[in-house]
């Protein structure tokens, strides 16, 4: 297999040359490294290497390019690499200057460019190699190929190959599909030798047939039992705001465990890039902030159980009791609730009967290499939504944007909005909603009606990506537990009468109608929504953990309301 390439091009020999010095010093031999002095060299180029099937990896182009801006060229460059990143080089001095902050916005907005990176300085420029590397790993995870992949070989799309690349992708494990009839899959095969399908074979060579969910989780080291154990804290979810809490938990001192009913990262794991992260200019996967946070929490201390679902939590003789579906129980003098939201159902049986089969809730960013060249519809109208049709028109060949709102801005940021009108195999049908659909074992038609005049549209369709509102993890919470009308926790001063007379003293501000547990993230009634916000309340929880652990010490126990679980054997 030949190199793939990383191309850059500039109109300024010197500047190129410097480039050029630091991409062949640092990414031969792994890559191939092309130079290129002008727009039309670089097209001409582009074109050919895209006609003969050659793989870019990344293209650099100069902020102005024979007197245009670099930006136009690298939009240009998706015709022909649509996975490739493209990122500008801009100068060290432009750092903080508005209009070239503006230009880059807009060329981020409008997807002509994925990145950018400050000119390297002289050798060595360990950061400007840091940008790239995350540049190449980006590409790599686009095209299946992180590093520590585990390979999937299923014998058809659907079934259970397709649940484990949903459990290895709640693990934010790095996987890559193949059928065992292609010409990857033999490959995997030959050195297997016959096998009960789905198979995976692990980075480490190990193969593993149609393992459950706690085999994959343990062969990764990703699974503990803490069934009978007391500690500080129980974190339940291990999303932005359960790892956050983890980080906090963990290093302020607190024995603290994260109990997830899958692994890391929540629904942030189904994020293709978040942009709007602190500390990321250049954007992050949801996987890999979550891959990092975990490993954070895990050096702190934290211990992590996953594939273990919770099913109850009640405060029992001063210390709160937390159940798990394998029957195990663990005692915590505190809980942070952090189990967050999901998508809501389409409720369309003939639909629901395709789930994973061309039918997919929320997991755009893992299924995309799925539907190259293809229909496909995307049904929601808020940020998820939008972000998810950007990604995937990078493979498909039209992605359709269902959005029963009259209008995309009455539910989506502007920067998306904008981005979306700027993606031109994007089309965008408002005021209207997915009735119907099937397929014969795979998605192949929906159904559209408009909202306005009740016209029914009979649509081929290849896939379908359902976005379309959160649904909190609740519904197995006690009554002690208050929620609002949409089932989200209700915290702080948000609780009714009773349970603030229950606690004898005023709620904390996270501080659930069970004394002693709080609530974080999406979880929570009035939660913002976003990573940023998960994250925050993850770690404020752990302020007000240590704050009721300074009253207990000081003799000031709250009773709470009365437990239901009370009395049962
Ligand atoms: C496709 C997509 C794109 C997004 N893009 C962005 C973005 O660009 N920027 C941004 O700021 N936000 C974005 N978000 C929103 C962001 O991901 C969420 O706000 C954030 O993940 C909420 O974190 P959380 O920890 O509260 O909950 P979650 O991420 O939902 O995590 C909850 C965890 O709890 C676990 N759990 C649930 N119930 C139980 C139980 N009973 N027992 C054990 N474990 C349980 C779940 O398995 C899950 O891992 C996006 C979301 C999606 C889906």
């Amino acid at each position: 297999m030949t190199a793939p390439l990383i191309v850059a091009v500039d109109d300024d020999p010197a500047l190129l040359a410097a480039v050029d010095r630091e991409l062949r010093t640092r990414y031969t031999p792994d890559y191939r490294v092309r130079t290129l002095g002008s727009t039309a060299e670089a097209t001409r180029t582009l074109e050919e290497l895209a006609r003969t099937g050659e793989e870019v990896a990344l293209v650099l182009a100069a902020e102005q390019l024979d007197g245009a801006p670099g930006a136009d060229f690298l939009g240009e460059v998706a015709r022909w690499f649509p996975q490739a990143q493209r990122a500008l080089l801009i100068a060290w001095a432009g750092v903080g200057v508005p209009e070239v902050g503006d230009a880059l916005f807009e060329a981020i907005a409008r997807g002509r460019i994925d990145h950018y990176v400050i000119r390297p300085a002289p050798p060595p420029d360990e950061q400007f190699h840091q940008a790239l590397s995350s540049f190449l790993l980006a590409w790599a995870e686009t095209r299946r190929r992180a590093p520590h992949t585990i390979e999937v070989v299923g014998e058809t799309w659907s079934g259970r190959a397709y649940r484990l690349r949903e459990v290895l992708g709640r693990c934010a494990m790095p996987h890559r599909f193949c059928l065992a009839d292609s010409d990857e899959g033999r490959a995997i095969l030959a050195g297997t030798g016959p096998r009960r399908f789905p198979l995976l074979v692990m980075p480490n060579g190990a193969v593993m047939e149609d393992p459950t969910d706690t085999d994959i989780a343990r062969s990764a080291g990703r699974e503990l039992d803490p069934s009978g154990e007391r500690f500080d804290l129980v974190i339940v979810g291990c999303g932005p705001a359960g790892l956050s809490a983890g980080v906090y938990g963990a290093s302020e001192g607190l024995r603290t465990v994260v109990i997830d009913s899958g692994s890391i990262g929540g629904q942030a794991t189904s994020s293709s890039s978040i942009r709007n992260y602190l500390g990321f200019p250049r954007g992050v996967t949801g996987a890999e902030l979550a891959r990092r946070a975990h490993q954070q929490a895990w050096v702190f201390g934290a211990r992590f159980a996953f594939m273990q679902q919770v099913t109850h939590l009640a405060r029992e003789d001063g210390e709160i009791v937390v159940d798990l579906h394998t029957g195990g129980v663990v005692r915590a003098r505190a809980v942070v609730l952090a189990t967050g939201a999901s998508y809501r159902r389409l409720g369309i049986e003939p639909l629901e009967a395709l789930n994973g089969a061309g039918v997919f809730y929320g997991a755009a960013s893992s299924e995309a290499p799925l539907v190259a060249g293809e229909e496909v519809f995307v049904v929601g109208g808020a940020n998820s939504a939008g972000q998810a049709a950007i990604h995937l028109a990078g493979h498909a060949k039209r992605v359709t944007l269902v959005v029963r709102a009259a209008t995309l801005e009455a539910g989506m940021s502007h920067y998306l909005v904008h981005q979306i009108e700027a993606t031109p195999n994007i089309e965008v049908r408002t005021s209207t909603e997915v009735v119907d659909g099937g397929g014969d074992g795979w998605l192949d038609h929906l159904v559209l009606r408009h909202r306005e005049d009740g016209a029914l549209e009979t649509v081929g369709a290849y896939a379908l990506f359902l976005m379309i509102g959160a649904q909190p993890h609740t519904a197995w919470l006690p009554p002690t537990f208050q929620r609002d009308a949409s089932g989200f926790v209700l915290t702080g001063a948000e609780l009714d009468a009773a349970a603030i007379a229950s606690l004898g003293r005023a709620p904390l501000p996270l501080e659930t109608s069970v004394p002693g547990v709080l609530a974080a993230g999406d979880v929570r009634s009035g939660s913002v929504k976003r990573v940023a916000s998960a994250v925050g309340e993850g770690s404020v929880a752990i302020q007000f953990v240590h704050r009721l652990f300074a009253d207990e010490r000081r003799g000031l126990r709250p009773t709470g309301l009365p437990s239901p679980r009370a009395g049962v054997p």
